[in-house]
């Protein structure tokens, strides 16, 4: 079975072909700056004999550059199916499935009013998910589709950790609630932590820590999210590459009075240039923040000593929530290759149960704790959990002869 999985943002598109009987990446690539004259498409196939295709072109939509996808996909020479049908089913990353979807759906018209409806809480991403949906049943008509929502995971978080302590109207009228975010990664590498230990999730207490351009930790009881730092929007929680995670929201007035900024502007400055970005005066990579901190740059270092103590502070939070803690996962780019940041944040966690090999963080090894809580270093895979869900799905829909 082939699941192509599709990320589709406002000017991107990533996509993989996995073939699900093993659980292979068959091709994968990505399109960037859609609507531009220099689009460019990157495509690796993972076959033998198959070249590697990048194209500057002009991509006008995302009507052409799912199509081109479609074609690179069929390509004579380096593509890796002959047909359409090769493809059995689609899935599509949906970043905000609001509290209508509460697991991976099949993707129907009720589906998309959903999906629509839930535009009014990611206008930026919502919309061109949707569009993904649409473009490909024009283009792969008949192949089923599945949404998985970046929400879901988190739909157990009970109401005492998805309230905000703000008038209980906007709660019950405008859904104002923390929804959370990154749930197909935090789900994923806690079943993976828990295969791991070889234990049953459901008697599991885990820690998962997802650092990448943006980040979330998320507490897991029992296999369940019952606490997440991402809130209503992507912007709460940990300090992140531009955004600048919690902060008291009075300054967003204060800032707005004291500088005559407008809203979005306010809105732009606290997702855009905040977090290390702002810290660092510039630089939100931590490839680059890292060897400036190595080279004894103290802004650099105080840099990562605010975004590893927000995490630390955090961690501590859910442990508490918890009320003990089995596994503390690190995962995406920075959770999986930060050891820099790991062993700052793992330092003086002894209460916890945690010490770790610091040879092993180095090399970014898997199990690199040597105490009795155990620490991963997963790596995450989202197109993975994301074709799972839509196997499982197509598998359980009744057979048309
Ligand atoms: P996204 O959220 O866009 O999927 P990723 O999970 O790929 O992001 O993570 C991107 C972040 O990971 C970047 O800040 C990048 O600098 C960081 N990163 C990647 N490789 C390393 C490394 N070897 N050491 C430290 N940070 C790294």
């Amino acid at each position: 079975m082939n699941i192509l999985v599709l990320n589709c943002g406002s000017s991107s598109i990533k996509f993989q072909l996995i073939n699900m009987d093993d659980e292979s990446v068959v091709a994968k690539g990505q399109i960037e700056r859609i609507g531009a004259t220099d689009a460019i498409l990157k495509y690796k196939p993972v076959m033998d004999g198959k070249k590697n295709i990048t194209e500057i072109r002009t991509i006008q939509d995302h009507n052409e550059a799912i199509s081109l996808v479609i074609n690179t996909l069929l390509d004579k020479k380096n593509g890796v199916i002959q047909d359409k049908s090769d493809i059995d089913g689609i899935g599509h990353r949906i970043v905000h499935g609001g509290e209508e979807f509460i697991e991976s759906v099949l993707i129907t018209e009720e589906v998309k009013e959903g999906v629509k409806r839930c535009i009014q809480f990611a206008p930026l991403h919502n919309p061109h998910n949707l569009k993904g949906i649409e473009v490909c049943e024009e283009q792969l008509p008949g192949i089923p589709q599945v949404g998985v929502f970046d929400t879901a995971f988190h739909h157990t978080l009970p109401p005492k950790a998805h309230i905000y302590a703000i008038p209980l109207e906007f709660y019950h009228y405008d859904r104002i609630r923390r929804y959370g975010f990154h749930g197909t990664s935090h789900a994923y590498v806690a079943r993976m932590a828990a295969k791991y230990v070889n234990r049953p999730i459901e008697e599991l207490k885990i820690i998962t820590c997802h650092l990448g351009n943006g980040s979330s930790i998320t507490a897991v009881d029992g296999g369940k999210s019952v606490e997440t730092s991402m809130g209503f929007t992507p912007l709460e929680g940990l300090v992140m590459g531009t955004r600048s995670g919690d902060i008291d929201p009075a300054l967003i007035i204060h800032l707005a009075r004291l500088k005559n900024l407008p809203l979005p502007q306010v809105d732009a400055l606290l997702n855009k240039k905040s977090g290390m970005y702002g810290l660092t005066e510039g630089k939100s990579d931590f490839r680059d923040i890292e060897d400036e901190a190595m080279a004894g740059n103290e802004k650099f270092i105080q840099a990562l000593d605010i975004f590893c103590h927000r995490l630390k502070k955090y961690i501590g939070a859910y442990a508490a929530i918890l009320d003990g803690l089995d596994i503390l996962v690190f995962t995406a780019g920075i959770g999986e290759r930060s050891s820099y940041c790991r062993n700052i944040i793992l330092s003086g966690m002894g209460y916890l149960g945690i010490s770790f090999d610091p040879e092993k963080n180095e090399r970014n090894e898997y199990d690199i704790g040597t105490g009795p809580t155990k620490v991963l270093v997963i790596p995450t895979n989202e197109e993975l959990a994301i074709a799972q869900d839509a196997k499982k799905i197509l598998e359980s829909l009744p057979v048309t002869i």
